[in-house]
Protein backbone atom coordinates (compact mmCIF):
# COMPACT_ATOMS: atom_id res chain seq x y z
CA UNK A 1 0.00 0.00 0.00
CA UNK A 2 1.05 3.48 -0.67
CA UNK A 3 0.97 6.80 1.34
CA UNK A 4 -2.49 7.03 0.01
CA UNK A 5 -5.74 6.09 2.09
CA UNK A 6 -6.83 4.67 -2.15
CA UNK A 7 -5.19 3.40 -5.60
CA UNK A 8 -7.95 4.80 -7.47
CA UNK A 9 -11.31 7.08 -6.40
CA UNK A 10 -13.78 7.41 -8.93
CA UNK A 11 -16.40 10.47 -8.28
CA UNK A 12 -19.47 8.99 -10.47
CA UNK A 13 -21.47 5.64 -10.59
CA UNK A 14 -22.31 5.67 -14.02
CA UNK A 15 -21.17 3.46 -17.06
CA UNK A 16 -17.84 4.55 -17.23
CA UNK A 17 -16.75 4.86 -12.86
CA UNK A 18 -18.81 2.09 -12.64
CA UNK A 19 -16.76 -0.49 -14.83
CA UNK A 20 -13.43 1.68 -14.02
CA UNK A 21 -13.93 0.86 -10.36
CA UNK A 22 -15.48 -2.92 -10.74
CA UNK A 23 -12.31 -3.90 -12.94
CA UNK A 24 -9.49 -1.88 -10.78
CA UNK A 25 -11.21 -3.26 -7.13
CA UNK A 26 -11.36 -7.24 -9.26
CA UNK A 27 -7.62 -6.65 -9.81
CA UNK A 28 -7.00 -6.01 -6.02
CA UNK A 29 -6.20 -1.94 -5.57
CA UNK A 30 -8.53 -0.50 -3.11
CA UNK A 31 -10.96 1.51 -4.57
CA UNK A 32 -13.76 3.94 -3.61
CA UNK A 33 -16.37 5.34 -5.59
CA UNK A 34 -18.79 8.01 -4.55
CA UNK A 35 -22.25 8.67 -6.50
CA UNK A 36 -24.36 11.75 -5.05
CA UNK A 37 -27.70 10.08 -6.75
CA UNK A 38 -28.14 6.47 -8.19
CA UNK A 39 -26.08 3.96 -9.34
CA UNK A 40 -26.35 2.99 -13.12
CA UNK A 41 -25.84 6.69 -14.18
CA UNK A 42 -27.81 8.03 -17.16
CA UNK A 43 -28.17 5.54 -18.93
CA UNK A 44 -30.23 3.05 -16.64
CA UNK A 45 -31.52 5.24 -14.66
CA UNK A 46 -32.67 8.10 -16.89
CA UNK A 47 -31.71 7.85 -20.36
CA UNK A 48 -31.02 4.45 -22.67
CA UNK A 49 -32.53 1.90 -20.41
CA UNK A 50 -36.23 3.37 -19.39
CA UNK A 51 -35.78 5.02 -22.75
CA UNK A 52 -35.82 1.85 -24.82
CA UNK A 53 -38.45 -0.23 -22.47
CA UNK A 54 -40.39 3.61 -23.28
CA UNK A 55 -40.55 3.31 -27.03
CA UNK A 56 -41.51 -0.76 -26.54
CA UNK A 57 -44.49 0.16 -24.52
CA UNK A 58 -45.25 3.63 -27.18
CA UNK A 59 -45.00 0.16 -30.19
CA UNK A 60 -48.16 -1.88 -29.25
CA UNK A 61 -50.79 0.47 -31.01
CA UNK A 62 -49.30 -0.16 -34.07
CA UNK A 63 -48.66 -3.87 -33.21
CA UNK A 64 -52.63 -4.15 -32.99
CA UNK A 65 -53.41 -1.85 -36.03
CA UNK A 66 -50.93 -4.36 -37.60
CA UNK A 67 -52.66 -7.65 -36.36
CA UNK A 68 -55.89 -7.47 -38.56
CA UNK A 69 -53.94 -8.21 -41.88
CA UNK A 70 -52.41 -11.15 -40.66
CA UNK A 71 -56.43 -12.35 -39.64
CA UNK A 72 -56.15 -11.22 -36.19
CA UNK A 73 -59.01 -9.02 -33.99
CA UNK A 74 -57.60 -7.74 -31.25
CA UNK A 75 -60.34 -6.94 -28.33
CA UNK A 76 -60.50 -3.59 -27.30
CA UNK A 77 -57.13 -1.84 -25.58
CA UNK A 78 -56.10 0.64 -23.71
CA UNK A 79 -53.14 1.83 -22.07
CA UNK A 80 -51.95 2.83 -18.13
CA UNK A 81 -48.78 5.12 -17.89
CA UNK A 82 -48.75 4.88 -14.24
CA UNK A 83 -48.43 1.00 -14.68
CA UNK A 84 -45.79 1.57 -17.52
CA UNK A 85 -43.97 4.05 -15.14
CA UNK A 86 -44.46 1.44 -12.14
CA UNK A 87 -42.94 -1.49 -13.76
CA UNK A 88 -40.11 0.39 -15.57
CA UNK A 89 -39.18 1.84 -11.79
CA UNK A 90 -38.99 -1.88 -10.83
CA UNK A 91 -36.96 -2.77 -13.77
CA UNK A 92 -34.46 0.16 -13.12
CA UNK A 93 -34.09 -0.89 -9.49
CA UNK A 94 -33.10 -3.78 -10.27
CA UNK A 95 -30.55 -3.58 -12.49
CA UNK A 96 -28.90 -0.59 -10.17
CA UNK A 97 -28.90 -3.48 -7.84
CA UNK A 98 -26.86 -5.18 -9.99
CA UNK A 99 -24.28 -2.01 -10.61
CA UNK A 100 -24.12 -2.29 -6.12
CA UNK A 101 -23.46 -5.53 -6.52
CA UNK A 102 -21.07 -6.08 -9.14
CA UNK A 103 -18.88 -3.50 -7.22
CA UNK A 104 -19.48 -4.99 -3.78
CA UNK A 105 -18.24 -8.35 -5.19
CA UNK A 106 -15.16 -6.77 -7.04
CA UNK A 107 -14.57 -5.06 -3.19
CA UNK A 108 -14.54 -1.56 -4.17
CA UNK A 109 -16.35 0.83 -1.57
CA UNK A 110 -18.77 2.42 -2.09
CA UNK A 111 -19.54 5.43 -0.79
CA UNK A 112 -23.68 7.30 -1.40
CA UNK A 113 -22.51 11.05 -1.00
CA UNK A 114 -21.36 13.98 -3.42
CA UNK A 115 -17.61 13.68 -3.48
CA UNK A 116 -15.56 17.23 -4.63
CA UNK A 117 -11.58 17.45 -5.39
CA UNK A 118 -10.08 19.54 -2.69
CA UNK A 119 -6.30 18.49 -4.51
CA UNK A 120 -4.62 16.50 -7.10
CA UNK A 121 -4.84 13.18 -4.61
CA UNK A 122 -7.84 14.46 -2.61
CA UNK A 123 -11.60 14.11 -2.34
CA UNK A 124 -13.85 15.72 0.11
CA UNK A 125 -16.31 13.62 1.31
CA UNK A 126 -19.52 15.80 1.61
CA UNK A 127 -21.94 13.84 3.36
CA UNK A 128 -18.97 13.13 6.23
CA UNK A 129 -17.27 15.81 6.14
CA UNK A 130 -14.06 13.74 5.49
CA UNK A 131 -11.22 14.40 2.94
CA UNK A 132 -9.61 11.03 1.69
CA UNK A 133 -6.46 10.66 -0.43
CA UNK A 134 -6.13 8.25 -3.64
CA UNK A 135 -2.79 7.56 -6.13
CA UNK A 136 -5.34 8.44 -9.09
CA UNK A 137 -8.60 9.72 -8.95
CA UNK A 138 -11.03 9.01 -11.92
CA UNK A 139 -13.78 11.81 -12.68
CA UNK A 140 -16.76 10.12 -14.57
CA UNK A 141 -19.55 12.67 -13.49
CA UNK A 142 -21.12 12.53 -16.91
CA UNK A 143 -23.48 15.34 -18.15
CA UNK A 144 -26.85 17.15 -17.56
CA UNK A 145 -29.61 18.18 -19.50
CA UNK A 146 -29.06 21.87 -21.13
CA UNK A 147 -31.75 23.87 -19.01
CA UNK A 148 -31.65 26.67 -21.72
CA UNK A 149 -31.74 29.67 -19.50
CA UNK A 150 -31.60 32.10 -22.07
CA UNK A 151 -35.04 30.94 -22.85
CA UNK A 152 -37.67 33.13 -20.71
CA UNK A 153 -40.53 30.42 -18.97
CA UNK A 154 -37.67 27.21 -19.20
CA UNK A 155 -38.41 27.06 -15.45
CA UNK A 156 -41.78 25.76 -16.62
CA UNK A 157 -40.21 23.14 -19.00
CA UNK A 158 -39.21 19.46 -18.55
CA UNK A 159 -35.72 17.96 -19.84
CA UNK A 160 -35.66 14.18 -20.42
CA UNK A 161 -35.55 13.27 -16.94
CA UNK A 162 -38.63 14.57 -15.83
CA UNK A 163 -40.44 12.59 -18.71
CA UNK A 164 -39.56 9.50 -16.96
CA UNK A 165 -41.73 10.10 -14.28
CA UNK A 166 -44.77 12.49 -15.40
CA UNK A 167 -47.45 11.86 -12.89
CA UNK A 168 -49.77 11.67 -15.68
CA UNK A 169 -49.52 11.25 -19.51
CA UNK A 170 -49.97 14.70 -21.07
CA UNK A 171 -52.62 15.45 -23.87
CA UNK A 172 -50.14 17.28 -26.17
CA UNK A 173 -46.86 17.87 -25.58
CA UNK A 174 -44.46 20.34 -27.70
CA UNK A 175 -40.75 18.76 -27.66
CA UNK A 176 -37.55 21.41 -28.77
CA UNK A 177 -34.49 19.97 -30.34
CA UNK A 178 -33.43 17.43 -32.91
CA UNK A 179 -31.35 15.47 -31.49
CA UNK A 180 -31.87 12.07 -30.40
CA UNK A 181 -33.59 12.46 -27.68
CA UNK A 182 -35.71 14.93 -29.06
CA UNK A 183 -36.92 12.61 -31.72
CA UNK A 184 -36.80 9.30 -29.87
CA UNK A 185 -39.50 10.87 -27.55
CA UNK A 186 -41.54 12.79 -29.82
CA UNK A 187 -41.97 9.23 -31.56
CA UNK A 188 -42.26 7.70 -27.61
CA UNK A 189 -45.41 10.38 -26.67
CA UNK A 190 -46.86 9.83 -30.25
CA UNK A 191 -47.18 6.58 -29.76
CA UNK A 192 -48.57 6.52 -26.68
CA UNK A 193 -51.61 8.76 -28.23
CA UNK A 194 -50.17 12.06 -26.82
CA UNK A 195 -50.68 15.02 -29.54
CA UNK A 196 -46.89 15.41 -30.48
CA UNK A 197 -45.47 18.50 -32.20
CA UNK A 198 -41.59 18.96 -32.85
CA UNK A 199 -40.29 22.38 -33.11
CA UNK A 200 -35.94 22.05 -34.18
CA UNK A 201 -33.87 25.30 -35.15
CA UNK A 202 -32.09 23.62 -38.31
CA UNK A 203 -33.14 22.94 -41.60
CA UNK A 204 -33.88 19.19 -41.06
CA UNK A 205 -33.59 17.07 -37.66
CA UNK A 206 -30.91 14.95 -36.96
CA UNK A 207 -28.10 17.43 -37.92
CA UNK A 208 -24.96 14.76 -37.51
CA UNK A 209 -27.02 12.11 -39.61
CA UNK A 210 -27.15 11.24 -43.41
CA UNK A 211 -29.11 13.19 -45.05
CA UNK A 212 -31.77 10.55 -46.27
CA UNK A 213 -31.92 8.89 -42.72
CA UNK A 214 -32.90 12.34 -42.12
CA UNK A 215 -35.35 12.75 -44.49
CA UNK A 216 -36.76 9.73 -44.19
CA UNK A 217 -37.21 9.52 -41.27
CA UNK A 218 -38.98 13.07 -41.11
CA UNK A 219 -41.36 12.25 -43.57
CA UNK A 220 -42.17 8.35 -41.73
CA UNK A 221 -42.63 10.84 -38.32
CA UNK A 222 -45.19 13.43 -40.16
CA UNK A 223 -46.95 10.21 -41.86
CA UNK A 224 -47.80 8.98 -38.55
CA UNK A 225 -48.87 12.21 -37.39
CA UNK A 226 -46.27 14.38 -35.61
CA UNK A 227 -46.47 17.51 -36.12
CA UNK A 228 -42.82 18.94 -37.22
CA UNK A 229 -41.93 22.36 -37.31
CA UNK A 230 -38.33 23.61 -38.75
CA UNK A 231 -36.42 26.72 -38.99
CA UNK A 232 -38.49 27.76 -35.76
CA UNK A 233 -37.49 27.85 -32.23
CA UNK A 234 -39.70 28.69 -28.89
CA UNK A 235 -39.50 32.38 -27.59
CA UNK A 236 -41.41 32.35 -24.50
CA UNK A 237 -43.08 29.71 -22.80
CA UNK A 238 -45.59 30.46 -20.42
CA UNK A 239 -48.67 29.53 -18.55
CA UNK A 240 -52.03 29.96 -19.20
CA UNK A 241 -55.04 30.92 -17.04
CA UNK A 242 -56.34 27.27 -18.19
CA UNK A 243 -53.23 25.97 -16.41
CA UNK A 244 -51.91 24.82 -19.74
CA UNK A 245 -48.35 25.64 -20.90
CA UNK A 246 -48.18 28.57 -24.15
CA UNK A 247 -45.40 28.56 -26.25
CA UNK A 248 -44.54 31.32 -28.52
CA UNK A 249 -42.35 30.48 -31.63
CA UNK A 250 -40.26 32.41 -33.61
CA UNK A 251 -42.29 32.01 -36.69
CA UNK A 252 -45.28 33.76 -34.79
CA UNK A 253 -47.04 30.81 -33.59
CA UNK A 254 -48.63 29.99 -30.31
CA UNK A 255 -48.93 26.62 -29.42
CA UNK A 256 -50.92 25.21 -26.58
CA UNK A 257 -50.15 21.96 -24.75
CA UNK A 258 -49.67 20.23 -21.26
CA UNK A 259 -45.79 19.93 -21.36
CA UNK A 260 -43.00 21.30 -23.28
CA UNK A 261 -40.07 19.26 -23.03
CA UNK A 262 -36.27 20.45 -23.65
CA UNK A 263 -34.38 17.93 -25.35
CA UNK A 264 -31.20 21.03 -26.36
CA UNK A 265 -28.19 18.84 -25.45
CA UNK A 266 -26.05 17.86 -22.44
CA UNK A 267 -24.06 19.75 -20.97
CA UNK A 268 -20.74 18.53 -18.56
CA UNK A 269 -21.45 17.91 -14.61
CA UNK A 270 -18.70 19.73 -13.52
CA UNK A 271 -19.93 22.76 -11.47
CA UNK A 272 -18.74 22.89 -8.00
CA UNK A 273 -17.10 19.48 -8.60
CA UNK A 274 -13.41 21.38 -6.83
CA UNK A 275 -12.23 21.06 -10.51
CA UNK A 276 -10.18 24.58 -9.99
CA UNK A 277 -8.47 23.59 -6.82
CA UNK A 278 -7.38 20.57 -8.20
CA UNK A 279 -5.47 22.45 -10.84
CA UNK A 280 -8.03 20.40 -13.94
CA UNK A 281 -8.54 22.92 -16.72
CA UNK A 282 -12.20 22.95 -18.26
CA UNK A 283 -13.60 23.70 -21.74
CA UNK A 284 -15.95 26.10 -23.04
CA UNK A 285 -18.96 24.39 -21.96
CA UNK A 286 -17.34 23.23 -18.62
CA UNK A 287 -16.09 19.85 -20.09
CA UNK A 288 -12.61 18.48 -18.78
CA UNK A 289 -10.60 17.88 -21.78
CA UNK A 290 -7.93 15.02 -21.88
CA UNK A 291 -5.08 13.27 -24.00
CA UNK A 292 -4.95 10.09 -25.76
CA UNK A 293 -4.85 8.55 -22.55
CA UNK A 294 -7.87 10.35 -20.47
CA UNK A 295 -5.51 12.16 -18.74
CA UNK A 296 -6.56 15.59 -17.59
CA UNK A 297 -4.14 18.49 -17.18
CA UNK A 298 -3.50 17.38 -13.79
CA UNK A 299 -1.35 14.30 -13.93
CA UNK A 300 -3.26 12.05 -11.40
CA UNK A 301 -6.26 12.76 -12.48
CA UNK A 302 -8.69 11.13 -15.16
CA UNK A 303 -11.89 11.24 -16.66
CA UNK A 304 -14.07 9.56 -19.02
CA UNK A 305 -17.58 9.90 -20.81
CA UNK A 306 -19.32 12.64 -21.11
CA UNK A 307 -18.11 14.84 -18.77
CA UNK A 308 -14.44 15.00 -21.36
CA UNK A 309 -17.11 15.80 -24.06
CA UNK A 310 -15.66 13.39 -26.52
CA UNK A 311 -18.50 10.87 -28.06
CA UNK A 312 -21.74 10.96 -25.73
CA UNK A 313 -22.60 7.92 -25.48
CA UNK A 314 -22.91 4.60 -23.16
CA UNK A 315 -20.77 2.22 -24.89
CA UNK A 316 -18.05 4.86 -25.33
CA UNK A 317 -17.57 5.67 -21.67
CA UNK A 318 -17.28 1.76 -20.87
CA UNK A 319 -14.96 1.61 -23.55
CA UNK A 320 -12.82 4.89 -22.15
CA UNK A 321 -12.81 2.94 -18.65
CA UNK A 322 -11.61 0.12 -19.58
CA UNK A 323 -8.41 1.68 -21.84
CA UNK A 324 -8.05 3.36 -18.85
CA UNK A 325 -7.20 0.34 -16.34
CA UNK A 326 -5.14 -1.15 -19.16
CA UNK A 327 -2.98 1.69 -18.93
CA UNK A 328 -2.89 2.10 -15.17
CA UNK A 329 -2.92 -1.36 -14.35
CA UNK A 330 -1.89 -3.75 -16.74
CA UNK A 331 1.05 -1.75 -18.09
CA UNK A 332 -0.43 -1.11 -21.60
CA UNK A 333 -0.87 2.31 -22.60
CA UNK A 334 -4.41 2.36 -24.39
CA UNK A 335 -5.85 5.15 -26.24
CA UNK A 336 -9.62 4.65 -26.54
CA UNK A 337 -10.60 3.77 -30.52
CA UNK A 338 -13.27 6.46 -31.28
CA UNK A 339 -13.47 5.80 -34.59
CA UNK A 340 -16.28 3.59 -36.66
CA UNK A 341 -18.85 4.12 -33.63
CA UNK A 342 -21.96 2.53 -34.53
CA UNK A 343 -24.98 4.13 -33.26
CA UNK A 344 -28.80 3.71 -33.21
CA UNK A 345 -31.68 6.25 -33.06
CA UNK A 346 -34.93 4.57 -31.23
CA UNK A 347 -36.85 6.90 -33.03
CA UNK A 348 -40.00 5.15 -34.95
CA UNK A 349 -38.54 3.57 -37.44
CA UNK A 350 -35.22 3.18 -36.27
CA UNK A 351 -32.06 4.55 -37.78
CA UNK A 352 -29.01 2.64 -37.64
CA UNK A 353 -25.88 3.92 -38.75
CA UNK A 354 -22.08 3.23 -38.94
CA UNK A 355 -19.37 5.39 -40.44
CA UNK A 356 -19.60 8.52 -42.55
CA UNK A 357 -22.30 9.95 -43.70
CA UNK A 358 -22.56 10.63 -47.60
CA UNK A 359 -21.79 14.24 -47.12
CA UNK A 360 -18.87 13.80 -44.78
CA UNK A 361 -17.48 11.27 -47.12
CA UNK A 362 -17.50 13.56 -49.93
CA UNK A 363 -15.65 15.83 -48.15
CA UNK A 364 -12.77 13.79 -47.32
CA UNK A 365 -12.77 11.29 -50.50
CA UNK A 366 -12.47 12.59 -54.44
CA UNK A 367 -14.79 9.71 -55.77
CA UNK A 368 -17.76 8.27 -53.93
CA UNK A 369 -19.96 5.03 -55.29
CA UNK A 370 -23.47 5.24 -53.63
CA UNK A 371 -25.76 2.05 -53.43
CA UNK A 372 -29.03 2.63 -52.12
CA UNK A 373 -32.67 1.06 -51.80
CA UNK A 374 -36.18 1.93 -50.89
CA UNK A 375 -38.43 -0.44 -50.03
CA UNK A 376 -41.50 -1.65 -48.36
CA UNK A 377 -40.45 -3.96 -45.83
CA UNK A 378 -42.08 -7.58 -46.17
CA UNK A 379 -44.21 -7.22 -43.03
CA UNK A 380 -46.25 -4.03 -44.05
CA UNK A 381 -47.65 -6.15 -47.31
CA UNK A 382 -50.14 -7.72 -45.18
CA UNK A 383 -50.46 -5.00 -42.26
CA UNK A 384 -51.07 -2.45 -44.93
CA UNK A 385 -48.83 0.09 -43.01
CA UNK A 386 -47.18 2.60 -45.30
CA UNK A 387 -43.82 2.23 -44.21
CA UNK A 388 -40.92 2.39 -46.26
CA UNK A 389 -37.27 0.84 -45.44
CA UNK A 390 -34.01 2.86 -46.95
CA UNK A 391 -30.67 1.52 -46.83
CA UNK A 392 -27.48 3.19 -48.01
CA UNK A 393 -24.04 2.36 -48.39
CA UNK A 394 -21.19 4.56 -48.91
CA UNK A 395 -18.11 3.20 -50.37
CA UNK A 396 -14.53 5.04 -51.72
CA UNK A 397 -14.28 4.39 -55.00
CA UNK A 398 -10.72 4.60 -55.61
CA UNK A 399 -10.40 1.06 -52.95
CA UNK A 400 -14.07 0.44 -52.52
CA UNK A 401 -13.38 0.38 -49.11
CA UNK A 402 -16.42 0.55 -47.05
CA UNK A 403 -16.81 4.17 -45.48
CA UNK A 404 -20.56 4.18 -44.09
CA UNK A 405 -23.87 2.16 -44.02
CA UNK A 406 -27.11 4.19 -43.03
CA UNK A 407 -30.19 2.44 -42.00
CA UNK A 408 -33.70 3.97 -41.76
CA UNK A 409 -36.35 1.22 -40.79
CA UNK A 410 -37.40 -1.75 -38.00
CA UNK A 411 -34.46 -3.43 -36.10
CA UNK A 412 -31.87 -1.27 -37.94
CA UNK A 413 -30.33 -0.62 -34.75
CA UNK A 414 -29.66 -4.30 -33.94
CA UNK A 415 -28.36 -4.46 -37.83
CA UNK A 416 -25.65 -1.47 -36.99
CA UNK A 417 -23.95 -3.44 -34.26
CA UNK A 418 -23.44 -5.98 -36.85
CA UNK A 419 -22.05 -3.96 -39.43
CA UNK A 420 -19.69 -1.96 -37.26
CA UNK A 421 -17.75 -5.18 -36.46
CA UNK A 422 -17.61 -5.78 -40.59
CA UNK A 423 -16.79 -1.62 -40.91
CA UNK A 424 -14.39 -1.90 -38.02
CA UNK A 425 -12.53 -4.92 -39.90
CA UNK A 426 -12.02 -2.58 -42.81
CA UNK A 427 -14.30 -4.62 -45.17
CA UNK A 428 -14.67 -3.55 -48.96
CA UNK A 429 -18.01 -3.22 -50.93
CA UNK A 430 -16.20 -6.70 -52.36
CA UNK A 431 -16.96 -8.24 -49.27
CA UNK A 432 -20.51 -7.33 -49.22
CA UNK A 433 -20.92 -8.97 -52.95
CA UNK A 434 -19.55 -11.93 -51.85
CA UNK A 435 -21.53 -12.49 -48.81
CA UNK A 436 -24.81 -14.92 -49.43
CA UNK A 437 -28.11 -13.17 -48.12
CA UNK A 438 -30.15 -14.77 -45.25
CA UNK A 439 -33.70 -14.87 -46.79
CA UNK A 440 -35.98 -13.59 -46.28
CA UNK A 441 -34.74 -10.40 -44.04
CA UNK A 442 -35.21 -6.98 -45.15
CA UNK A 443 -30.93 -6.80 -44.29
CA UNK A 444 -30.17 -9.10 -47.32
CA UNK A 445 -30.52 -5.90 -49.56
CA UNK A 446 -27.42 -5.07 -47.66
CA UNK A 447 -25.66 -7.56 -49.86
CA UNK A 448 -27.74 -7.22 -52.77
CA UNK A 449 -26.83 -3.66 -54.08
CA UNK A 450 -24.64 -4.33 -57.29
CA UNK A 451 -24.57 -1.10 -58.85
CA UNK A 452 -24.18 2.33 -57.53
CA UNK A 453 -27.51 4.23 -57.08
CA UNK A 454 -25.19 7.21 -58.09
CA UNK A 455 -21.67 8.55 -57.59
CA UNK A 456 -19.98 11.86 -56.11
CA UNK A 457 -17.51 13.46 -57.71
CA UNK A 458 -15.70 16.53 -56.15
CA UNK A 459 -18.79 17.15 -54.47
CA UNK A 460 -21.00 16.39 -57.18
CA UNK A 461 -23.38 14.12 -57.85
CA UNK A 462 -23.26 12.66 -61.33
P1 LIG B 1 -28.09 16.25 -29.35
O1 LIG B 1 -26.78 16.89 -29.31
O2 LIG B 1 -28.27 14.97 -30.07
O3 LIG B 1 -29.16 17.27 -29.95
C1 LIG B 1 -29.33 18.55 -29.43
C2 LIG B 1 -30.33 19.24 -30.29
O4 LIG B 1 -30.66 20.49 -29.72
C3 LIG B 1 -29.80 19.52 -31.69
O5 LIG B 1 -30.86 19.32 -32.59
C4 LIG B 1 -29.40 20.99 -31.62
O6 LIG B 1 -29.49 21.64 -32.85
C5 LIG B 1 -30.46 21.53 -30.68
N1 LIG B 1 -30.04 22.71 -29.94
C6 LIG B 1 -28.95 22.87 -29.17
N2 LIG B 1 -28.93 24.09 -28.62
C7 LIG B 1 -30.03 24.73 -29.05
C8 LIG B 1 -30.58 26.02 -28.84
N3 LIG B 1 -29.95 26.92 -28.06
N4 LIG B 1 -31.74 26.35 -29.44
C9 LIG B 1 -32.36 25.46 -30.24
N5 LIG B 1 -31.91 24.21 -30.48
C10 LIG B 1 -30.75 23.86 -29.90
O7 LIG B 1 -28.53 16.16 -27.83
P2 LIG B 1 -29.70 15.41 -27.08
O8 LIG B 1 -30.09 16.31 -25.97
O9 LIG B 1 -30.74 14.94 -28.02
O10 LIG B 1 -28.94 14.14 -26.50
C11 LIG B 1 -27.75 14.30 -25.72
C12 LIG B 1 -26.75 13.21 -26.04
O11 LIG B 1 -27.18 12.00 -25.48
C13 LIG B 1 -26.57 12.97 -27.52
O12 LIG B 1 -25.51 13.71 -28.04
C14 LIG B 1 -26.34 11.51 -27.63
O13 LIG B 1 -24.96 11.29 -27.77
C15 LIG B 1 -26.85 10.92 -26.33
N6 LIG B 1 -28.03 10.09 -26.59
C16 LIG B 1 -27.89 8.95 -27.30
C17 LIG B 1 -28.98 8.16 -27.57
C18 LIG B 1 -28.80 6.91 -28.35
O14 LIG B 1 -27.69 6.43 -28.46
N7 LIG B 1 -29.87 6.36 -28.93
C19 LIG B 1 -30.31 8.51 -27.13
C20 LIG B 1 -30.36 9.77 -26.41
C21 LIG B 1 -29.26 10.50 -26.17
P3 LIG B 1 -28.33 21.53 -33.97
O15 LIG B 1 -28.44 20.16 -34.55
O16 LIG B 1 -28.72 22.60 -34.93
O17 LIG B 1 -27.05 21.79 -33.27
Amino acid sequence: MTEFDYDLFVIGGGSGGVRAARLAAGLGKKVAIAEEYRFGGTCVIRGCVPKKLLVYASQFHEHFEDAHGFGWSVGETSFDWPTLIANKDREIDRLEGLYRRGLENAGAEIIASRAELTGPNSVLIKSTGKTVTAKHILIAVGGRANPHPALPGHELCISSNEAFHLAELPKAILIAGGGYIAVEFANIFHGLGVETTLIYRGKEILSRFDQDMRRGLHAAMEEKGIRILCHEVFEKIERGADGRLKAHTSAGKMLAADQVLLALGRDPNTDGLGLEAAGVKTGIKGEIPVDAYSRTTVESIYAVGDVTDRVQLTPVAIHEAMCLIETLYHGRPTSPDHDMIATAVFSQPEIGTVGLSEDEASRRFDELEIYRAEFRPMKATLSGRAEKMIMKIVVNAQDRKVLGVHILGHEAGEMAQLLGIALKAGCTKDDFDRTMAVHPTASEELVTMYTPSYRVKAGERV
